[in-house]
């Protein structure tokens, strides 16, 4: 019974090229005749003096337009089937045969036994990989998106073998969505959590991804005015429980989820508990200076440590809390909490690093922000010329007299000031000449294709000639190879941060980076180089 689904769907593919095969065959044979009888009727008038041939001509040419259409109707069948086939393997990571959600939905009313569109017995469960369409896409990648996906279909495709009972199928939006024909929930649901400790499990032993989460939503056929119905509100009911409920459990579609379904009001209460727990943990990512060929500073990133979801990285919850402003108390929390193991690793003997810390666009419209930053460095004891302030490009873009006060009074404190992701906003040399940051950091996006593209090399080079003549410091981040390390020296570029010289460490693993590396320290503004 293994893999029936994929037969079922090999076989649909066969009948409708049998059929249309067989019909064009029809018609060719039928325009033969037709092209016969014309010619003897033309040709002998005693031939057409016969009532039966003219009516064998109008009978063939009926039947040749006839075979003709349905040869047509059954070649573009074939060539629909053929465009979802082709539009649902691009979604996973090996060549994969799926019911898109229209076959799906075709195979589930012949299944069911639903009368034209209303009735059928079943169920249909949709399955969704939490932030695989958002924060998994942008932290891991395309690529480990069509991984998981492949591992979800080898897992529903080992478990829901028996044809009789089950179908499933796959909607562009990377949902799954499985059928079962017998409705006793509690079967159907022992199975679909079993289905998704296989799918963590899986995902987890192939050690990218520590956590995973697994959404169901539900809606019986009978609770439906049609499959496609259902369908529907099993997806609709897996959304709200990943935005409302967040449960491991299979969530049955409501008509009362319609009216709180956007409802993001656990994750705040969540974000705030997390903070007073001290959920989150900040790692620190070594900053290397190309003059000296020494570790002089780090930038310090955030991921939350979830009791029960493992560590997560930024994108899983910075996007969310700028949305709902709790990034502000986020990036107090953060500078307070690296501010406070600089001064811990100080006490125990390490030397001082200048440390990086990310301000989120809310956070610097803050009123009370400077008065926050020089209180917190007195608390700690650490001098201010070890802290930088890391200010995206798309702030100088839209408020340039705001950041001009900003970053002078940050200046005027002797703190120091960096643009980070320099490159991908619009005003980006303009804000330059207006804005006195001390570094810039150029965005790992023209990095990762430096040893391939001029373009991007001319790019960089540009940037890092123009921040010299305006007296900035120039860092890369993202930078992985040695190759591209030596390009960016002879650039002229004066420090580098990425997985070539070091990931983001967490605490522990940065004390000890910092006392077997040799760190020099961070001198006076304007003397970087
Ligand atoms: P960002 O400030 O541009 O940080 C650099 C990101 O690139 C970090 O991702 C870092 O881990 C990653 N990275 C560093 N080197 C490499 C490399 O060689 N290769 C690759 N592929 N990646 C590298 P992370 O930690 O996930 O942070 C993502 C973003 O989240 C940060 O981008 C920043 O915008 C935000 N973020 C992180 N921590 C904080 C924080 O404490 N406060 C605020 N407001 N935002 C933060
Ligand atoms: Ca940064
Ligand atoms: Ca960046």
């Amino acid at each position: 019974m293994k893999k029936d689904n994929q037969k079922s769907a090999a076989h649909l593919f066969r009948v409708y090229l049998t059929c249309a095969i067989v019909f064009l065959s029809l018609a060719v044979f039928c325009f033969i005749f037709v092209l016969l009888l014309g010619t003897l009727i033309f040709i002998h008038p005693s031939f057409a003096s016969y009532p039966v041939h003219w009516v064998s001509f109008y009978v063939s040419l009926v039947l040749l337009i006839v075979f003709l259409l349905l040869a047509f109707l059954f070649y573009w069948l074939l060539g629909k089937m053929r465009a979802e086939q082709a539009s649902s393997s691009s979604n996973f990571a090996k060549p994969t045969f799926i019911y898109s959600t229209s076959l799906f939905l075709k195979t589930v009313k012949r299944l069911s036994g639903a009368k034209g569109k209303r009735g059928g017995e079943g169920i249909i469960a949709c399955l969704n990989v939490k932030g695989l369409n958002g924060d998994i896409l942008n932290f891991y990648g395309a690529e480990e998106v069509k991984a998981i996906n492949s591992v979800v279909y080898d897992c529903i495709n080992a478990r829901f073998t028996d044809y009789s009972r089950y179908r499933f199928g796959f909607s562009l939006l990377n949902s799954f969505f499985i059928y079962s024909k017998s409705v006793d929930g509690e079967g159907f649901e022992s199975q679909l959590r079993e289905l998704s400790e296989d799918i963590v499990r899986r995902v987890a032993a192939r050690g990218k991804i520590p956590s995973l989460t697994i959404l169901y939503g539900a809606c019986a056929l009978k609770d439906a005015a049609s499959p496609e119905e259902a369908l529907n509100h099993a997806a609709f009911a897996s959304k709200y429980n990943s935005m409302n409920r967040f449960s491991s459990a299979i969530v049955n579609f409501s008509r009362d989820q319609m009216s709180v379904s956007s409802d993001e009001r656990e994750l705040p209460a969540d974000i705030l508990l997390a903070i007073k727990e001290e959920q989150f943990q900040i790692f620190y990512q070594p900053k290397f200076s190309l003059h000296t060929n020494r570790f002089y500073g780090a930038e310090a990133l955030v991921r939350w440590n979830h009791p029960t979801r493992g560590l997560l990285p930024p994108s899983f919850f910075i996007p969310f809390s700028e949305r709902t402003g709790l990034i502000v108390d986020l990036d107090h929390y953060i500078y307070e909490h690296s501010l406070r193991d600089l001064s811990k690793w100080e006490s125990e003997g390490e030397r001082m690093v200048k440390l990086s810390i990310n301000l989120s666009r809310r956070t610097v419209y803050d009123e009370g922000l400077l008065e926050f930053l020089s209180s917190q460095a007195e608390r700690y004891g650490v001098e201010h010329k070890y802290i930088e302030i890391e200010l995206t490009e798309s702030l100088a873009a839209r408020d340039t007299a705001f950041l001009f006060q900003l970053v002078s009074k940050i200046k005027e404190m002797r703190m120091q000031t960096s643009i980070d992701d320099f490159g991908v906003g619009y005003s980006s040399f303009n804000s330059l000449k207006k804005l006195p940051f001390d570094t810039l950091k150029i965005d790992k996006s023209f990095i990762d294709d430096i040893e391939v593209d001029k373009k991007s090399r001319d790019i960089v080079r540009a940037i890092i000639s123009l921040a010299h003549s305006l007296g900035i410091w120039t860092i890369a981040e993202g930078v992985e190879t040695e190759r591209q390390v030596s390009l960016l020296r002879s650039m002229e570029l004066d420090a580098v941060q990425g997985y070539y010289y070091s990931r983001p460490l967490n605490a522990f693993e940065f004390q000890r980076f910092l006392k077997n590396n040799p760190f020099e320290a961070p001198k006076e503004k304007g003397e970087q180089k």
